[in-house]
């Protein structure tokens, strides 16, 4: 038995048998060929497609429906593999390069999708995923790999691997997955945010569980205290499988306020809404007694990996949560693509700084044709409840403009096509850049909504990695820098009169529920699985004692001072237990 340590990303115990996932992107193995070998080259070719039509015929087969337009992407993929310009393409670049054919075929399938991206046409360009999805399964033929896909997971496992992408996780099988460990990653990595959305028990950072655990042995994944144990012995098996009914059966008893306002004791009222990631999280919305969507990510549309979703695919995911949610506000952000988000579709970003790169709406300023889909599909669906429309990544008042105008044309271009739309739908922006926290006097005037990220904000603030978990420790949503930041922006909200909420991490995290109400928080948005335990704090506090609380923070000189006080106080007062 050995007990390893890392971050508690997503709360729960998990106990199982480890899958240990190794990423399936092959490294392609590049050497020269002499003539001679140039037929047995274009040999290996033709059997390796061969094996891949025939792999191809038996899932769709065993697929049936077309769920998902599954049946539709198989028939897409099989007429790609017999095309015959396809194959004398390969072969004759096999007899101009002289090189092995993995690499022909991966260097001909990079330019290929090169060139789709430049299409005009919006189809062309959304074929890339399949093309990469075809050449994918001929390598692993090539390659003699064996396909693995978290989709087709048929047993209940705990994932073990040494990283996860969001775009690995969103796709997973996500009722055969118990429990998540990993080498890498943060609490609010996106993949750690998705375990926590599909209330997977979760710990990362764990350095090298990859490499001590095979699949099939024992494991326990504990997220509330950040710990995996591994061949766990029988005794301590029986203490978790206790600690696991415990555990349900305070979340059971939280649930009971679910019908209850989430309202201090002296009376103020404050929303306590969930982010979700995919529309079908809406069920978990009302199990948890959440107000609304605070923050709905949708930029996992595009991490499915099935292709770019069109206008009306979008429409209809907007659509679905909108009528679900009954007139509750739903704010959807437009796209925050870039950094650990990374669309397959879109070929991948290459730089060397990702997180200050090309992001969210950067990305969208400089690829307005994307842009224009997602608000046309946001306005198209506005018909249906309370949208709420949310910029991401604002860093100053040109970014913001430009968003403006291009909206407008959007709504100009609807109208003209008699398409109705939603009149007075607010629009808000993050505030997740010092640039923006420090002006947010300045944006303020321009929008109806601020909605603090402070995934990123603390990421920019301490200029510290929110995914690297060597320097995990230095991630302090207490830092002294965060909290004067927090408090300037709700300040200049406040005085303009607009609501500021909090769609960040730190929204749901018990040990800051109080301090976030004594800076004047209006709104907390976070995972549905928080919400309970959040209103029951909110439940048990005045604002003035929170205000208090603050005024004492305030004046502290480190996060650790403030960890240290900020957490007596809310075990000794508030109940709130420290694992
Ligand atoms: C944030 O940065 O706090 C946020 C909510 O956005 P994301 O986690 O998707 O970057
Ligand atoms: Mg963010």
């Amino acid at each position: 038995m050995n007990e390893l340590s890392g971050i508690s990303a997503s709360p729960g115990i998990a106990i199982g048998q480890a899958f240990l996932y190794v990423d399936d992107t092959p490294t392609i193995p590049r050497y020269k060929i002499d003539d001679t070998q140039v037929d047995a080259e274009f040999e290996r070719f033709t059997v390796a497609v061969d094996k891949a039509t025939a792999e191809l015929g038996g899932l769709k087969q065993v697929s049936g429906t077309n769920e998902g337009n599954q049946l539709e992407m198989l028939e897409s993929h099989l007429l790609l593999l017999s095309d015959p310009e396809f194959t004398a393409s390969i072969e004759s670049r096999l007899q101009k390069n002289r090189l092995n054919v993995e690499w022909v075929l991966y260097r001909f399938i990079q330019e290929q999708v090169e060139k789709l991206q430049r299409a005009e046409d919006q189809y062309l360009r959304e074929r890339t995923s399949d093309i990469y999805d075809v050449a994918k399964r001929i390598l692993n033929h090539l390659m003699f790999r064996q396909r693995i896909s978290l989709s087709d997971l048929e047993q209940e496992v705990i994932l073990v691997a040494h990283e996860l992408m969001p775009s690995d996780a969103i796709g997973m099988n996500k009722r055969m997955v118990k429990g998540i460990a990993l080498d890498a990653g943060g609490k609010t990595s996106h993949t750690a945010i998705l375990a926590r959305a599909f209330e997977i028990p979760a710990v990362l950072g764990l350095s090298r569980i990859s490499q001590v655990v095979r699949t099939g042995d024992e494991i326990v994944v504990d997220g509330n205290r950040g710990r995996v144990i591994t061949y766990p012995d029988d005794k301590t098996k029986k203490r978790y499988f206790r600690v696991q009914r415990e555990w349900r059966k305070r979340e059971v008893a939280l649930m009971g306020l679910n019908e209850l306002p989430a309202e201090t004791r002296d009376g103020k009222l404050l929303s306590l809404k969930a982010n979700i990631e995919v529309p079908e999280e809406v069920d978990a919305l009302a199990s948890h007694g959440a107000d609304g969507v605070g923050l709905y990510r949708s930029e996992f549309l595009f991490l499915r990996g099935l292709g770019l979703p069109s206008e009306q695919q979008q429409y209809e995911a907007y659509s679905q949560v909108l009528t679900s949610l009954q007139d509750k506000p739903v704010t959807i952000r437009t796209l925050d693509l870039g950094g650990d988000k990374i669309a397959p579709v879109l070929g991948g970003f290459s730089e060397q700084n990702p997180i200050l790169g090309w992001r969210a709406i950067r990305f969208c300023l400089s690829r307005v044709d994307l842009f224009k889909v997602q608000l046309r599909a946001l306005l198209r669906a506005s018909v249906y409840g309370d949208l709420r429309i949310m910029f991401p990544m604002i860093s100053g008042v040109e970014e913001l403009n430009r968003a403006y105008e291009i909206l407008d044309e959007v709504k100009y271009d609807l109208r003209t096509e008699g398409v109705a739309i939603r009149q007075d739908i607010p629009v808000g922006i993050m505030i997740e850049v010092p640039s923006a926290a420090m002006t947010a006097d300045i944006l303020a005037h321009k929008v109806d909504f601020f909605s603090i990220g402070t995934n990123d904000l603390i990421q920019y603030t301490i200029a510290v990695d929110r995914g690297n978990e060597k320097i995990a420790y230095l991630y302090e949503p207490f830092h002294p820098g965060v909290l004067r930041l927090l408090k300037t922006v709700i300040e200049s909200a406040h005085a303009v009169g607009i609501p500021v909420g909090m769609c960040g991490e730190m929204a749901g995290d018990p040990q800051a529920t109080v301090i976030l109400l004594g800076l004047g928080l209006d709104e907390y948005s976070m995972s549905s699985v928080g919400i309970p335990e959040v209103k029951r704090i909110i439940r048990s506090v005045t604002v003035s004692e929170a205000e208090e609380l603050v005024g004492t923070v305030m004046e502290m000189r480190s996060y650790q001072e403030v960890d240290a006080f900020v957490a007596d106080v809310m075990q000794k007062r508030f109940d709130v237990k420290v694992y």
